[in-house]
């Protein structure tokens, strides 16, 4: 990610820490900065072992409060595909996108139709509704028999 866009991201953190008088420790900035160069989506704990595989002295709750902070402020999102664990990703320079989910393998595909912008403005317009956000999962089964039926279980 280009330098400019990394300090902007920071900058929203910060002033987010400061104004919830939260302390600034370099951990929360290392796992922002983490969190911004993973691609896709990660759960807790996947993060913390990320972190510690990269050598990182970080303790796993200081991962979840992070984590917490960072959705406070609106700097990633969160999902819930079916029984897993939540599921995050970075919400910043990273476009509206919907998800399907595989309950076979558990895969997560993102994908993008610019028509659903186009219900939500009429739903807008007959519901007398601002829609500030929405979440659209849809659930089945991966035809890349390929891979899917690998961890068949
Ligand atoms: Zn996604
Ligand atoms: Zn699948």
């Amino acid at each position: 990610m280009k330098t400019e866009k990394k300090n902007q991201i920071k900058d929203i953190f910060d002033a987010y820490l400061s104004k919830k008088n939260y302390r600034k420790t370099p951990e929360r900035y290392a796992i922002l900065d983490e969190i911004y160069k993973f691609k896709g989506h990660f759960d807790v704990e996947s993060m913390y072992i990320n972190m510690r595989n990269k050598k990182y002295p970080v303790s796993r709750a200081t991962v979840y409060n992070t984590i917490e902070i960072l959705l406070e402020c609106q700097l990633i999102r969160k999902h819930q595909f079916g029984k897993n664990h939540a599921q995050y990703e970075k919400s910043f320079f990273n476009r509206q996108h919907d998800h399907l989910i595989c309950t076979n393998c558990e895969k997560v595909i993102e994908f993008c139709d610019p028509r659903i912008q186009g219900i939500k403005d009429a739903i807008e317009d007959t519901m007398k509704f601002k829609i500030n956000r929405h979440a659209l999962n849809f659930y089945g089964q991966c035809l890349d028999e390929e891979n899917c039926s690998k961890k068949n279980y």
